[in-house]
């Protein structure tokens, strides 16, 4: 029994600076632990001033997706994770950079042959001619006496004529990774600690499917050592895979880089992989509800990472995240994606905006277009008074999308109430429309110079209160609002204006007679 040992933590290119990659199979989305993994990468290449590669891994011909690549590196980008090298975007295109292209598997098919070849040429590997009914045929058996299904190796005892008899009448035949059971595999994951595997769990995994395209094992050992890469995050979905890759190097006599397998992102269950049952699992669809991008890098690294010394900061910006992120700060255990961490994250983000940044982002969203603004007056359109009434909202709004959800009336010229919610506590509806004959008698004379000051109105209308606060100014929030809960009627005063104001009072009190 042999050990192979495969950490060696001076693992760096001849620049003495790392090089990393993000390596998706494009699916058509982006999902949230894919971009975590990406910006892992990317951090750990800031960070050591290292190379961060997009390669794209588009070998499973059953699983292709039409520009699932295309939207997979403008979303990355849009991010702001965008490569130094590999499949990027450069201006608007997408374009392929950097001198260990093709950086997408499906143009490097000859590469993986030759290599392939090599194997087998050793045998290292050995090409299997067994039917999908026999490999069938013996899983169920393996199975059926409690044993792991594995490859029973049948093709790698053929006789040397018998294979090359085979070979030349062109028999259909992928090619299998020849695996010497027994051996311990050990190799220092830079998340987890040391990881010890026996290859007897280990199958003859196939190298190159019968349509020539390599599988994943072969095809991502291959590139990672041709592309110079020194260090390998990715998630810990592929922990079972490393031990073959690991043999794969060794077979190959390559120097393996290191590799650290990050937690899988959970659903709120805290067992499954998070989702698009869980309310969202793709990136554009958490910007599609108004999430803000810097909240969900901010969210997703911290989503696994921290940043250590105790510290209990929460909000970090990329470019911070940049100079700070430590790959001692990752965490072994799967995190629990925290919908209500993110609301309260994405709120602090749109509290600390600036508000004509929030208004253009709302704006570029389309989330002003919604229904609520579009049938509103045209003069609740204005921008003057979107930002009046985004002012108003910053200071509570979650996300984005949900601008004036929680006001309606600022958008409404009818508003429909019960009349009953008119009066304070147990007063009566003669106490009531005294409190807004009252009201409207003060607002009716304010100049639309002294309209403009909200400080103003609000020091009149609370003077006129005096110690009836509730009798006084209970009425006349909900005739602004028809709302039992809203912003004070000072604010709402001040973005509705004068004329609206006045003309709600006039309806509530209709509605008294
Ligand atoms: N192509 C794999 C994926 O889609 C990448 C695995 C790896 O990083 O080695 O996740």
């Amino acid at each position: 029994m042999s050990d192979i040992k495969s950490t060696d933590t001076t693992n760096l290119n001849q620049s003495g600076k790392p090089r990393v990659r993000f390596a998706p199979s494009p699916t058509g989305y982006l999902h949230v632990g894919s971009l975590r993994t990406a910006l892992y990468n990317y951090l750990f290449a800031k960070k050591h001033g290292g190379t961060y590669v997009l390669r794209i891994e588009d070998t499973d011909q059953s699983r292709l997706v039409e520009d699932a690549m295309e939207r997979l590196v403008r979303s990355l980008a849009h991010m702001g994770v965008n490569a130094d090298e590999g499949v990027l975007l450069d201006g608007e295109l997408v374009v392929e950079k950097g001198e260990y292209g093709p950086y997408q598997q499906s143009h490097r098919l000859s590469i993986y042959r030759q290599y392939v070849d090599e194997l087998v040429a050793q045998g290292k590997a050995y090409p299997c001619f067994c039917t999908a009914e026999r490999l069938d045929t013996m899983r169920k058996e393996m199975t059926a006496n409690k044993q792991a299904p594995k490859y029973d190796k049948h093709c790698a005892n053929l006789a040397e004529e018998d294979v090359k008899a085979l070979l030349d009448a062109e028999a259909p035949h992928v090619i299998r990774f020849n695996v010497t059971p027994g051996e311990d595999i050990v190799f220092t994951d830079l998340v987890r600690g040391e990881v010890k595997i026996n290859t007897k769990e280990v199958d003859d995994q196939v190298l190159l499917k019968s349509d020539g395209f390599p599988t994943y094992h072969l095809a991502v050992v291959v590139d990672d050592h041709l592309m110079g890469i020194t260090h390998i995050l990715r998630s810990e979905e592929w922990l079972p895979s490393t031990p073959k890759h690991i043999l794969l190097y060794k077979a190959f006599g390559w120097k393996m880089p290191e590799i650290g397998h990050v937690s899988v992102i959970l659903g709120p269950d805290g067992k499954k992989k998070l989702s698009k049952r869980d309310g969202g699992a793709s990136v554009d669809e958490f910007l599609e509800k108004g999430y803000l991008e810097e909240v969900l890098i901010n969210f997703l690294v911290l989503l696994g990472w921290n940043p250590g010394g105790g510290s209990t900061q929460e909000i970090f910006s990329l470019s911070e995240l940049e100079s700070i992120f430590d790959l001692k700060g990752l965490h072994k255990a799967g995190a629990v994606f925290d919908h209500k961490k993110l609301d309260w994250m994405n709120s602090a983000y749109i509290k600390a905006m600036p508000l004509d940044e929030l208004y253009n982002r709302i704006e570029k969203g389309g989330w002003f277009a919604k229904d609520l603004v579009q049938f509103a007056p045209t003069d609740m359109q204005t921008k003057e008074y979107l930002l009046k009434v985004l002012a108003v909202e910053q200071e509570r709004l979650v996300r984005l999308d949900m601008f004036g959800e929680e006001n309606p009336f600022f958008f409404q010229l009818e508003l429909s109430y019960d009349k009953g919610i008119l009066a304070w506590k147990q007063n009566t509806e003669e106490m009531t429309r005294e409190a807004l004959e009252k009201a409207f008698a003060i607002i009716e004379k304010f100049t639309d110079a002294e309209w403009v000051d909200k400080a103003y109105i609000e020091s009149v209308l609370l003077e006129a209160a005096g110690d009836k606060k509730g009798d006084f100014l209970w009425p006349l929030r909900v005739a602004l609002t028809g709302a039992e809960r809203s912003p004070s009627p000072f604010e709402v005063l001040y973005v509705l204006g004068k004329d609206h104001s006045l003309e709600r009072i006039v309806r509530a009190l209709a509605m008294l007679r």
